[in-house]
């Protein structure tokens, strides 16, 4: 399978608007692969984005990227959903108001998102319907399983209440990738499509130490609730005997640069930091 991340931060962009701190201003002045936006990924085996973060045109113009014949999303939080009208910037013929057959996207959801998709709306009512009456995408829900071309794709929920998020499994000719973006806890670990993977894509979690402010999480904060730290993200990427881990969804508050996630791979074998435009090949 050949990926690409095309964006590889968090909730929080870096630079995060305005911010003056050490990290925020060196990737001002530097570019990528020091910037990060938001989370974002693509198999280019099928044409399948995942996730539409507000910086999505960008990502998808600063790419090789040609087509996107599907789309996805993990869950509905605004930092993966903000850009979901790229479809509309991808497919609108201006002459008509409605789409060009050939640049439809088809929405690939998992049922529980697609009942929920309908809360993201415009003056118009749900963004989701619009789309579909212009032609900018055509809906096919799934209930957990779904097959594209040679790709199978598996749709895990994690338990998190009312707010449903996904852990997605991919996998092609004896290849897996488990991704794992955001509000993956609690992670469905008893699950064997998450087993082995050759690829686990998965955020770091908290980070205990060297944060903005001097910041320590306090152990009843209620971050804890939604996030793994970093040491136990790496415990449950050892369970799953996760064969190599590529952290994603990079947030500003870590306080970490680019050159520091270079430093604290190189401690940990089979671990890498992503980077905007970072290809891969599994
Ligand atoms: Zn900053
Ligand atoms: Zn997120």
């Amino acid at each position: 399978m050949k990926w690409t991340i095309l964006g590889s931060g968090g909730c929080m962009v870096i630079p995060k608007p305005l911010c003056r701190c050490r990290v925020c201003q060196e990737a001002r002045k530097k570019g990528v692969p020091y910037a990060r936006a938001g989370p974002s990924v693509f198999l280019h085996d099928i044409n399948l984005l995942i996730d539409t973060p507000a910086e999505i045109v960008t990502l998808l113009n600063r790419s090789t990227i040609r087509r996107v014949d599907y789309l996805t999303f993990t869950h509905l939080d605004p930092d993966h959903v903000e850009g979901f009208r790229v479809v509309e910037q991808i497919a609108l013929d201006f002459r008509s108001w409605r789409a060009y057959p050939e640049k439809q996207v088809c929405l690939l959801l998992p049922e529980q998102l697609n009942a929920a998709i309908r809360d993201i709306r415009s003056q118009y009512g749900p963004v989701v319907d619009f789309y579909q009456e212009s032609g900018f995408i055509r809906l096919m829900a799934f209930q957990e399983k779904v097959q594209v071309a040679n790709v199978d794709i598996t749709a895990i929920p994690v338990d998190r209440g009312s707010k449903l998020a996904f852990i997605y499994v991919f996998e092609k000719s004896g290849r897996k990738v488990v991704y794992a973006t955001c509000d993956i806890k609690p992670f469905p670990e008893h699950r064997d499509e998450v087993q082995q993977p050759d690829l686990l894509v998965i955020q770091p979690g908290i980070f205990e130490e060297g944060l903005r402010h001097g910041f320590r999480y306090p152990a009843e904060h209620v971050s804890r609730t939604t996030l793994y730290t970093f040491e136990q993200t790496m415990d449950l990427a050892a369970r799953i005997q996760a064969k190599r881990v590529l952290f994603v969804h990079l947030e500003e508050y870590w306080n970490r640069s680019y050159d520091d996630y270079l430093a604290l791979e190189s401690k940990y074998p089979g671990v890498g930091f992503a980077y905007d435009g970072m290809p891969l090949t599994v």
